[in-house]
C-alpha cells in the first residue's frame, strides 16, 4: 500500500481552510481524513474515524483544549471541517475515572460538551480518540489487517509482525469498555505507533496529520506483505454449473424470495432492491465447496452487521438445466429466515428479552457460478451491502490461505447488531411508502413521465426512466438520485426485452409498470391513411401490451404480485373531432387495463389507468396552447382551465394520480380522472 500524502495538496489544503479561519491541524486533519476515507482497503462506509487535539476559542470566547472528531453522518473520502465536531477534551477525560458508563449517558455527556450545539453526534470511539495522549489519532478497518487478526492466534500473529511497534487489545463492544481497556494498553506502553484491536480494526497516533497517516500506511503495509508470505491454494472447486443462469433469470426469483410478507396489511411486502458483483476473487470464493462453512462463520469487522447481517445466504448453484432452482432458492432463503429467527430469539432471551427483531431477510447473497449479491431497502443500501461482502470476500480469502478465518463469537455479534448506537447510524426515520419497490416508468423524457419518476422516487422506489430520447432521458434521469436511465423503443419487442434486462440487473426486479409513453396522431377517421392508424395502434395500444406482458412475466417470477398503470386519456371515453387514430387504440388500452386485472387478479397484479385531459406537455406544447386560445379569443389560462372546477391540470397532478393507485393495494380495474371535471368524459 503507497502513501497517498502529496506535500503540495496538503499544504493547498492548508491555505485554503485557513482563509475560512480553520487551523492548520485541522485542515490537515481533514486533509488526511479523506486520504484515508477515499481508498477502500482501508475505510468503507462508516469503517473508521479520525481525531485531532488543539486549543480553540468557545463561543463565548474562552480558549479551550478540544478532541476534534470525526461526527455521525459524515463520509471520511468526501469529509469538510463541520465533519469533525469539537468537543471539550477535559470533559471527556474526566469519564476515564469511571469503571462503567451506559451509552446513553455517554452520548448525553458527549453532546453536552459540544463547542457548537449544532454539531453532529461524535464518534462511538470519541473515548478511545481523546483517552489517547497524542494530537493525531487515525482508525481504520483495513482489510489486510483484518485478514492476519481474524484468526484464532490473531494477537500472536500480530505480535510477530508488528513487534513491539503496536499494543494488542482484546475484543469488546466499541464504546466506554473499549475506551477504557484500549487506554490501559496503551499505558502499559506508551512507545507503541497503534493499537490492533482484536477483531476489529486498527489505530495508529502521531504528533502531526502525516506521521498518524504514514503508520497507517506502513502498519498496513506490512500485513499486506505477511499474507503474500506463506500462501497456500484455498477454496477447492465446488458444484459449479456447467450452464449458469443469467443474472436477469435470478434475480426475480431471489428478489421474490426474499421479500418478507406484511402480516398486517394483505398484499403488503417488505421489498429489497438487489446490486450484482462478480470478479474471478468472488468466483473463486462462490463457487468453493465450503462455501457454506467459511463464508457464514461471520462478519470480519463487528460494524459490517448492521449492513450485511452476520451471515450471507447462500444459494443452490444456479444452473440453467435446473427445473426446480425457484423452489430450490425459496427453499435456502427460507431457512435463512428461520435461521435467523433462532438466533434472534437465543440471544434476545440471553440479554433480557427486551430487543426487538429486525426484518429477517438476508442483506448478502452468494450464487455459485454467478457472483455475490448485496441486497437493501434503497438502492444505495444495496449497493453498501455489496461493497462490504466484496470487501469479506478478499479478507475471508486472504484468511483462509494464511490461516483460518475466525471472526467474533454469536454473541459479540448480536451486541453489536442489536447495538442502540450501531442501529442509530442507519437513522430511525419510517421508511417511505414505496421503499424497496422498483418502478419502470415509459415516455419519462416527457412531462408526465418525468413528474411521476420524481414523485415515486421521492417515495422511495427506484426509478427506471425510459424513452426513446436517450439524450433527453439521460438528462431527466440525473436530475433523480439513483436513477436509471434507458433508451427504449416501446413498439419494438426486442427493445423492451432490452430495456427490463438492464432493469432488472440494476435492480433486481420490476414492481411497479408505469406505461405512459403516447403520441396523438389526428385524421377523420372514414379519411384517414391506414398506415397511420396503424402506426397509433402500435403506440398507444401493441406498446402498452408489449411492456404490460414482459412486467407480468417478471412480476411472476418474483411471486409478490405488482402493479400496472397505464396512462389512458379521456379519447378512451369522449372522442374528439377528428381525433380517432388517437382514440380507438385508447379506448383499446383501457379494456387492456380490464383484462390484466382479470387475467393476473389472483397473481396479486393490480392493473389501473389514468385518464388525463388538457395538460401541458410534448402533446399540448405551450406554443399549442398559445395557439388555440388565441383562435377561441379566450386567455391561455381560461384555455388550460376550461373545466367544471376551473383549474388548470397539471403533469404532477397526473404524477399524484399514479401514486395513489400504486399505493391502493385492495384496487384494480380502476380509471381515475384527472381532467378537472368534464362530464362527458365522466365514466359511468
Ligand atoms: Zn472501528
Amino acid at each position: 500500500m503507497k502513501s497517498a500524502w502529496i506535500e503540495r495538496d496538503a499544504r493547498a489544503a492548508v491555505e485554503r481552510y485557513g482563509q475560512a479561519g480553520i487551523p492548520a491541524d485541522l485542515a490537515l486533519r481533514v486533509y488526511t481524513t479523506q486520504l484515508l476515507g477515499r481508498d477502500p482497503k482501508l475505510v468503507l462506509h462508516g469503517g473508521g474515524n479520525t481525531s485531532v487535539k488543539l486549543a480553540m476559542t468557545d463561543l463565548v470566547g474562552e480558549e479551550t483544549d478540544v478532541l476534534c472528531v470525526k461526527g455521525s453522518g459524515w463520509d471520511m473520502g468526501t469529509i469538510e471541517p463541520p465533519g469533525l465536531p469539537a468537543v471539550r477534551l477535559k470533559a471527556l477525560l474526566k469519564l476515564r475515572a469511571r469503571e462503567a458508563m451506559p451509552d446513553d449517558e455517554m452520548v448525553r455527556v458527549q453532546r453536552a460538551n459540544l463547542i457548537d450545539p449544532s454539531s453532529p453526534n461524535p464518534s462511538v470511539e470519541t473515548l478511545l480518540h481523546a483517552f489517547v495522549p497524542h494530537k493525531f489519532v487515525d482508525h481504520t478497518h483495513a482489510s489486510a489487517v483484518l485478514a492476519l487478526i481474524d484468526q484464532p492466534d490473531g494477537e500472536a500473529r500480530a505480535r510477530e509482525v508488528y513487534g513491539s511497534a503496536m499494543g494488542t487489545v482484546p475484543y469488546v463492544l466499541p464504546g466506554f469498555g473499549l475506551a477504557k481497556q484500549s487506554a490501559d494498553v496503551f499505558d502499559r506502553d506508551p512507545k507503541v505507533e497503534g493499537l490492533i484491536l482484536a477483531r476489529h480494526g486498527i489505530f495508529t497516533f502521531g504528533a502531526d496529520a502525516r506521521e498518524a497517516y504514514e503508520r497507517m500506511i506502513e502498519i498496513v503495509t506490512r500485513a499486506e506483505t505477511h499474507l503474500q508470505k506463506n500462501r497456500r491454494a484455498v477454496f477447492v472447486s465446488g458444484g459449479v454449473p456447467q450452464q449458469a443462469m443469467d443474472v436477469t433469470e435470478i434475480a426475480p426469483v431471489l428478489r421474490g424470495a426474499c421479500a418478507i410478507k406484511d402480516e398486517k396489511s394483505e398484499g403488503a411486502f417488505t421489498r429489497l432492491i438487489l446490486e450484482f458483483r462478480s470478479s474471478e476473487t468472488i468466483l473463486n470464493f462462490v463457487n468453493g465447496r465450503d462455501v457454506t462453512d467459511y463464508a457464514t462463520r461471520g462478519v470480519i469487522t463487528p460494524d459490517h452487521t448492521i449492513r450485511t447481517k452476520n451471515w450471507p445466504v447462500v444459494l443452490p448453484a444456479a444452473d440453467a438445466r435446473d427445473g426446480d432452482w425457484r423452489g430450490k432458492v425459496r427453499a435456502a432463503v427460507a431457512s435463512f429466515v428461520a435461521g435467523y429467527e433462532a438466533y434472534f430469539a437465543r440471544q434476545n432471551a440471553r440479554v433480557g428479552g427486551d430487543r426487538v427483531m429486525l426484518d429477517p431477510a438476508p442483506r448478502v447473497a452468494l450464487i455459485p457460478g454467478v457472483g455475490l449479491v448485496g441486497l437493501g431497502r434503497t438502492r444505495k443500501d444495496a449497493k453498501i451491502a455489496a461493497d462490504l461482502a466484496e470487501a469479506a470476500v478478499e479478507t475471508i480469502t486472504d484468511a483462509e490461505a494464511t490461516g483460518r478465518f475466525t471472526p467474533i463469537g454469536e454473541d459479540d455479534m448480536f451486541d453489536c447488531e442489536y447495538w442502540p448506537l450501531e442501529q442509530a447510524k442507519l437513522g430511525a426515520a419510517k421508511p417511505p411508502p414505496l421503499a424497496g419497490q422498483i418502478a419502470v416508468i415509459t415516455g419519462a423524457a416527457g412531462a408526465i413521465g418525468a413528474a411521476t419518476a420524481r414523485l415515486f422516487a421521492a417515495q422511495g422506489a427506484a426509478v427506471a426512466l425510459l424513452d426513446i430520447d436517450a439524450a433527453a432521458v439521460a438528462t431527466r434521469a440525473r436530475e433523480i438520485p439513483g436513477a436509471l436511465a434507458v433508451a427504449c423503443d416501446v413498439t419494438d419487442a426486442r427493445s423492451v426485452g432490452e430495456a427490463y434486462a438492464k432493469v432488472v440487473t440494476a435492480f433486481g426486479g420490476v414492481d411497479i409498470l408505469v406505461s405512459n409513453a403516447g403520441a396523438a396522431w389526428q385524421g377523420r377517421i372514414g379519411e384517414v391513411d391506414d398506415a397511420l392508424l396503424r402506426k397509433s395502434f402500435e403506440l398507444n395500444f401493441f406498446a402498452h401490451q408489449t411492456m404490460a406482458r414482459e412486467a407480468v412475466r417478471i412480476m411472476r417470477l418474483q411471486g409478490t404480485g405488482g402493479c400496472l398503470l397505464f396512462n389512458v386519456s379521456k379519447q378512451a371515453v369522449n372522442p374528439g373531432p377528428a381525433f380517432g387514430p388517437y382514440g380507438l387504440p385508447k379506448a383499446a388500452t383501457l379494456f387492456l387495463v380490464r383484462q390484466y386485472a382479470l387475467d393476473y387478479g389472483a397473481d396479486g397484479i393490480r392493473a389501473n389507468a389514468v385518464n388525463a385531459d388538457r395538460i401541458r406537455s410534448g402533446l399540448l406544447t405551450d406554443e399549442f396552447v398559445k395557439e388555440r386560445s388565441q383562435a377561441r379569443g379566450v386567455s391561455e389560462k381560461d384555455y388550460m382551465s376550461g373545466n367544471l372546477l376551473g383549474r388548470e391540470v397539471t403533469a404532477e397532478d397526473v404524477a399524484q394520480a399514479f401514486l395513489a393507485q400504486a399505493l391502493a393495494l385492495k384496487t384494480t380495474a380502476d380509471v381515475t380522472t384527472v381532467d378537472g371535471g368534464n362530464i362527458a368524459a365522466a365514466l359511468r
